[in-house]
């Protein structure tokens, strides 16, 4: 089979610590399974920007375009605003290659406390898929009579059958390989044009998936739902915001942020697709070589079953389950003193050996 072609941003801060370890892991499973890869490497990155003023170059877009998947660290520094990085680089690269889909499983490993009392591994396992391209985060809108007393600040949402059907559609197919159980999150009480359309196209999707289970709650309920019923949970779709709110929340009940992978698809597979941890560039701990790289990994491990290797992802999976459970090296914010290197090694050395 031809080498995969990947791009590698390892970006800011803990990204470049987190970022070699995810590459030790895939060329482990790839000698195991025999995956070729092709990777290049980006410094698109805060630093880059403070030199050039701009995050990445102008033709960054048809870079990337030649890969087959985007492996990203983290980007993010004090002293860079964050919409710069969030619009100079990973919006630009979700819309572009039309990412659609923001996938983020969550799950409690035997091994890591959770902080919601008494619950075990098994208690937390479900799906976050957020629509990625359109909703509340868009460029409509704007300012009006600054510096007066009638200043006013409008910001327009965005949904589009094809975008809301497309996101819905994915929830359900995953949904259908795992518990038929999707939920859908909305607000049709508060936000009355693009919530009552949300539930308008679950609706009509639920047709088309005969004896599934399907339930919607707001989204204020249903955050207190993740908190105190999280094992009602298999697949959960949402906007956008309500999305990208759900799926920081649910990671967090899982007992550390820095475990959760997130994955951004193409489905289809017609652009890139990107993986990359759900925890930012955490200037706190950077250059101390603590950082947990288990996100890292696990959305190398996604990467991997995006491109049709399925048995190298569970290899994987099965090497951070069997790490986190039989007292293998844990960084500080498992509660233990090893290295991002011990703990990337001891998940290399495993998936070597599986
Ligand atoms: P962003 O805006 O880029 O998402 P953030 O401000 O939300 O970033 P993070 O960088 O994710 O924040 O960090 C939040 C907290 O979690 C920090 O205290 C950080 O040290 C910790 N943290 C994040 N990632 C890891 C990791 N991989 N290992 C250990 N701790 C982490
Ligand atoms: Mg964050």
């Amino acid at each position: 089979m031809a080498a995969h072609k990947i791009a590698i941003i390892p970006g800011d801060g803990i990204g470049t610590e987190v970022v070699p370890e995810g590459l030790k892991v895939l060329d482990a499973a790839g000698r195991k399974f025999g995956i070729d890869y092709e990777f290049t490497h980006f410094d698109w990155s805060c630093e880059r920007y403070k030199d050039t003023g701009e995050f990445m170059p102008k033709d960054g877009i048809q870079q990337l375009s030649g890969h087959e998947a985007i492996f990203l660290g983290a980007v993010g520094w004090p002293g860079v605003p964050d919409h710069v990085s969030l619009w100079g680089l990973l919006i630009p690269i979700r819309r572009e290659f039309d990412q659609y889909v923001n996938l983020r499983p969550v799950r409690l490993f035997e091994g890591v406390r959770s902080p919601l009392a008494g619950r075990k591994p098994g208690d937390i396992d479900y799906y976050v898929v957020r629509e990625n391209c359109e909703g509340e985060y868009s460029s409509m809108g704007g300012r009006h009579n600054r510096g007066t007393e009638h200043d006013m600040a409008i910001q327009e949402s965005v949904f589009t059958r094809r975008g809301v059907d497309r996101v819905m559609k994915f929830a359900f197919e995953l949904a259908a390989r795992r518990g038929k159980h999707v939920t859908s999150a909305t607000k049709s009480n508060g936000i009355i044009h693009t919530m009552p359309f949300w539930d308008e196209r679950f609706e009509e999707m639920k047709k088309a998936y005969p004896g599934f289970k399907t339930d919607q709650f707001h989204i204020d309920i249903l955050t207190a739902h993740f908190v105190q019923h999280p094992d009602w949970f298999d697949v959960v779709v949402a906007s956008n915001l309500f999305g990208d709110i759900l799926s920081d929340l649910g990671p967090a009940t899982t007992g550390t942020i820095a475990i959760a992978p997130s994955a951004n698809l193409n489905p289809e597979g017609k652009h890139p697709s990107m993986f990359e941890p759900v925890h930012g560039s955490a200037p706190d701990i950077a250059g101390k070589g603590i950082a947990n790289p288990i996100g890292q990994i696990w959305s190398g491990a996604m990467m991997l079953q995006h491109m049709g290797h399925q048995d190298a992802h569970d290899a994987i999976l099965k090497a951070i389950e069997t790490v986190l459970k039989d007292g293998g090296p844990k960084t500080p914010d498992l509660g233990g003193q090893a290295s991002t290197a011990d703990l990337g090694s001891a998940i290399a050395e495993v998936v070597a050996s599986s």
